[in-house]
């Protein structure tokens, strides 16, 4: 559910890190090409050497690249070359810009990490050209398993899910049928999850299944992917194979950080106008920057500056339904590009009539906005018949990771994930009910999948 999807000019996807020429056929002796070193980026590493700039506040693309010899018509060029694929009017604090210069000192390339697993490639050798792409990530299956301390987040935290737990987080938020205003104490939880990682960063995690203990009931989910496409979202069903989601998330933010600081309402008092207005939207503040994530797929049908809503994105997502984004800092897509449910598409920020950081929250249902609160939303379409059998084969694999306690099983049972020889083996280990916080870190089951398409 990570990353919004550039609308890519050129995919410049890095497949190997070392390009080896295939050795020459024929008799007799023959020398090996030396093989071409290219960086992560596909730069060959003979021929440039690069430097590392950590983007500082208030840079600009254009003050960067001037320091490196670029000329005011080579920044114009990229910049209209680069529009919509790259944000050259905020870059992102703290994160890399490497100038790649040659033998005669000529700093002809260019790359900016703009996302932890994307970047833009600047190339000023020959006509100009940008080029983005996707890091190669490296996939890992992992289980954390552990029960309610103070928050879903903290208890996740304190499971090891480290830098995956706010993704986590929202996502078990919209899939359990549960309030999760109404966690007690002993509820316990197993999330199995794929982690992605690129350059040891944490750009993605993807919940397989949960099981989740709340009040003394199971709960079960899983994930599937319903179209067999390898970006296709994953969608979340019950063991029956009931849809859990409804077609529309129901906050617009990631990461449970916010509040609502105004809802829907005829004739608010407005803070800034100082009269009595109607207020069509949920205003969620959030710190300056929070991701804005998109609560349903569809296409972008507004993304620009408008006066009082400041920076805001208008999606449509079919002929009944569209949603709106205010005050954003940041626009992260543009207008005509396809969406998914959960796709980061702007960061909350204060731009136009806003007096702190925000996200106005707009709902239109048949062209009249309305209080999404106040709908009865419509599932999701729950697993179809001819999708039954793989989402089962699907399930049985992950429901022996969904112990509360690996060791809790029955060794002979070849499902049990750890069959555990000798004599030391405790005879009954204390469910995490009983001992709650203590049992998260211990065992995390593991297996490296990379994946060739990331
Ligand atoms: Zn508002």
């Amino acid at each position: 559910m990570l990353g919004y999807r550039l609308r890519l000019l050129l995919c410049f996807v890095i497949t190997a890190a070392v390009v080896l020429q295939a050795p020459e056929l024929g008799d007799g002796p023959t020398l090996a090409k030396p093989a071409v070193e290219r960086d992560r980026y596909g730069i060959e590493k003979e021929r440039y050497h690069h430097f590392t700039h950590e983007i500082q506040k208030n840079e600009t693309l254009s003050s960067i690249l001037r320091t490196f010899g670029v000329t005011h018509t080579q920044i114009n060029q990229v910049s209209s070359a680069g529009a919509g694929l790259v944000n050259f009017q905020s870059l992102r604090v703290g994160s890399e810009l490497l100038a790649y210069t040659n033998a005669a000192g000529v700093t002809p390339l260019f790359v900016y990490r703009t996302t932890p697993g994307e970047y833009a490639l600047f190339d000023f050798r020959d006509t100009v050209a940008v080029y983005v792409g996707q890091l190669q990530e490296k996939v890992t299956t992992k289980t954390v398993r552990g029960s309610i301390s103070q928050s879903l987040y903290r208890s996740l935290d304190e499971a090891g899910a480290d830098e995956a737990t706010g993704g986590l987080t929202s996502t078990l938020e919209r899939i359990l049928p549960i309030s999760f205003y109404s966690l007690q104490p002993n509820d316990s939880f197993v999330v199995v999850y794929q982690e992605r990682r690129s350059d040891g960063l944490v750009t993605g995690a993807e919940v397989l299944a949960v099981r989740f203990q709340h009040s003394g009931e199971d709960y079960f989910v899983f994930g599937f992917k319903r179209e067999n496409a390898p970006h296709a979202s994953m969608e979340y069903y019950d063991e029956q194979g009931a849809a859990m989601q409804h077609q529309f998330l129901p906050v617009p933010v990631q990461y449970a950080r916010y509040r609502i600081s105004s809802r829907f309402q005829r004739r608010r008092f407005h803070p800034v106008y100082k009269r009595h207005m109607d207020h069509l939207g949920t205003d969620y503040a959030a710190p300056h920057g929070t991701p804005i994530i998109a609560t349903a797929d569809g296409t972008v049908i507004e993304a620009g500056r408008t006066g009082g809503n400041g920076k805001w994105v208008k999606i449509k997502h079919n002929d009944t339904y569209a949603t709106g984004y205010l005050h954003m800092s940041e626009i992260l897509v543009k207008r005509g590009q396809r969406v998914r449910q959960g796709d980061i598409i702007g960061r909350v920020g204060s731009t136009g009539v806003a007096t702190g950081p925000h996200v106005c929250y707009r709902f239109w249902k048949s062209g009249h906005q309305v209080d999404p609160t106040k709908l009865n939303m419509p599932r999701a379409t729950p697993i179809q018949p001819h999708e039954k059998e793989a989402f089962i084969a699907q399930a049985d694999a992950l429901r022996p990771k969904l112990w509360f306690d690996p060791l809790d099983c029955n060794e002979a049972d070849p499902d049990c994930p750890l069959p555990y020889a000798g004599t030391d083996r405790p005879l009954s280990l204390p469910h995490p009910a009983t001992s709650p916080g203590t049992d998260g870190h211990r065992l995390l089951s593991q297996s490296a999948t990379p994946q060739g398409e990331f």
